[in-house]
Parts: structure tokens; sequence; C-alpha cells
């Protein structure tokens, strides 16, 4: 029988998320980095991060992320997926403003930044009160934004990871690629979401399946799945049965019935689930043959 298909396990480390719940979130470039380090010894073969600053607010400065890029490239050879601040950032210029000083030169480039392709009310209904815990958190991502966001990564030398959050976002992939916005192979992340955030899908095996399922087959396609506040866990069965991969994070989730394990710990966790599956983890120069990643 054939070697079943290598898994690229992508580590979340930080996102927005605070230390009270798990007090392993990095914040720093130098915590990041090490970080960064003590996952890819464990397994993973791709960091996403988010810059803050040290009292855990969001950073937004694009020399913090180029340090930030530089520092995990000088402690280990992980590919390197940066966010472009999610909805704490307005305008699609200042979206893309540390992606084009960091493509700059090639010890602070990121093999990988975001596309969202399409947007969502990303509110948390909260069950207990009968009421949301916001009204107006939406997530907005144009075609227009999309398309520019993919073109200027494309020019400064950084490949779009697109992010799905519900099955018309999965078929705007589809177009992206008929149109040839985004080149095959194409890094598709499954976004699923729980702790009351409704407008992504269930982190159960059939929400992720609806997002797969609608996946176009005549594509070269990796997917991966995601989970903001909830347990990836629930799905990695799932993932590791369909030919996908994961992408756990206590950035997005602290894990605490597990004891808020570190980044690493949580990563090697994951490992070995792909391991008892016949998924064994990727090395990252087998993780950039999947993805189309050249070497810098
Ligand atoms: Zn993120």
């Amino acid at each position: 029988m054939a070697a079943k298909k290598k898994l690229i396990i992508t580590v979340r480390v930080n996102e927005y998320a605070p230390r009270n719940k798990n007090k392993h979130i990095p914040l720093t470039p130098d915590e990041i980095a090490a970080t960064a380090a003590e996952c890819r010894a464990a397994g993973a073969s791709i960091i996403h991060f988010h810059a803050r600053n040290t009292d855990g607010s969001p950073c937004h400065k694009p020399e913090m992320y180029a340090e930030i890029v530089s520092k995990i490239r000088a402690r280990c050879d992980i590919l390197i997926d940066s966010t472009l601040g999610q909805i704490t950032v307005k305008e699609d210029e200042n979206r893309l403003a540390h992606i084009r000083l960091m493509g700059q030169k090639s010890a602070t480039r990121p093999d990988f930044a975001a596309v969202d392709t399409g947007s969502s009310n990303i509110d948390a209904y909260d069950a207990e009160t009968k009421s949301f815990k916001t009204l107006n958190k939406v997530y907005l991502n144009s075609t227009e934004t999309c398309l520019f966001l993919a073109k200027g990564m494309t020019e400064a030398g950084v490949k779009p990871h697109l992010s799905v959050w519900a099955v018309p976002f999965v078929r705007m992939v589809d177009a992206f690629l008929d149109m040839g916005a985004i080149k095959e192979p194409a890094y598709v992340q499954c976004v699923l979401a729980e702790g009351g955030i409704v407008g992504a899908h269930p982190c159960t095996p059939r929400g992720l399946e609806a997002l797969v399922d609608f996946m176009p087959a005549n594509r070269r396609i990796e997917w991966t799945a995601a989970c903001k506040e909830g347990n990836l866990l629930n799905v990695a069965a799932t993932a590791l049965a369909r030919g996908g991969h994961l992408a756990p994070g206590i950035g997005d989730y602290p894990y605490e019935e597990i004891g808020c394990p570190t980044n690493a710990e949580l990563v090697h966790r994951f490992a070995e689930l792909g391991r008892a599956a016949g998924r064994e983890p990727t090395t990252t120069d087998e993780a950039r043959a999947m993805l189309g990643i050249a070497r810098t």
C-alpha cells in the first residue's frame, strides 16, 4: 500500500488571545521566535502569528512584523504565515503595508499571508444572556479587496493562503483559481468557530465536511482545518481521514480541558494523532513542495 500523504501542521501561536486563560501565549518577538523553534521541533512546519505590544494589545507596526520574521528565521527553518491584522486594521493598503515592507528582504519575507475570501458577521452569541456580545463586528472582505491583497502579496513574493468560513467562500476560491488570481497548488484554511461565533461553520465533523465537500475536485488544493475559540481535536480525525491538514494553536483556544498546554505541547499532540493515522508530519521542505513555495 502506498504511504499516506504527509501531514502539514500549522501552529497558530497567539492571535489576539489574552494570557488569563493560557499563560503560554507568546507576545514579544523573542517569545514568538522561541515558540516557533519549539513548535518546529515538535512537528509543525508553518507558524501563524500576530504582532502584539508588550501589554498584549494588537501591534500594527510593519517594523515589528519584520523583526519577528527575522528572529524566527534566525532560530529555525519553519515556514511563516503572517496575519493582516484581521478586522483591527482598516483600508486595504494599510492591511498590506507590513507585507510590502517584509517582502523587501528574504530575511524578513514571510512565506504566506491570509486572504479571507468573503465576509461574515463575527459577533459572538451568548446563550446564557440570550444576547450578542457585540452587534457590529463585520469581517468585511470585498471581492475587490481580496483581489488587491492577492496581487500585492504575489508581487511581494508572499503566497496568499485562503481562509474559508462558509461554503460561498469556497466557491470564491474556485473563481480566483479559475481567473488565475491565485496560483495552484492553493493552500486553503477551513476556519471553524465556536464560542458563540455563528458566522462560521461549527467545529464538528459535519461542519468541516460541508466545506471540504465543496472544494473543486479539478483543482490542486491542500486544505487545513483551524478552529476559533473551540477544540480542534473534535475534527482532527475527520481532517486526517479526508486528506486534510491541521492548524491548531493556543492563540485560537486555551485548551483548558487538557491542562492549558504550550503551543509546542499542543503540536506534539496533533503530530502523534497524525502518526497514529499514518500521516507523518512534514518537514518544511516537504511542506514547501506540497504547497508550491520556492526556497528563499
Ligand atoms: Zn490570525
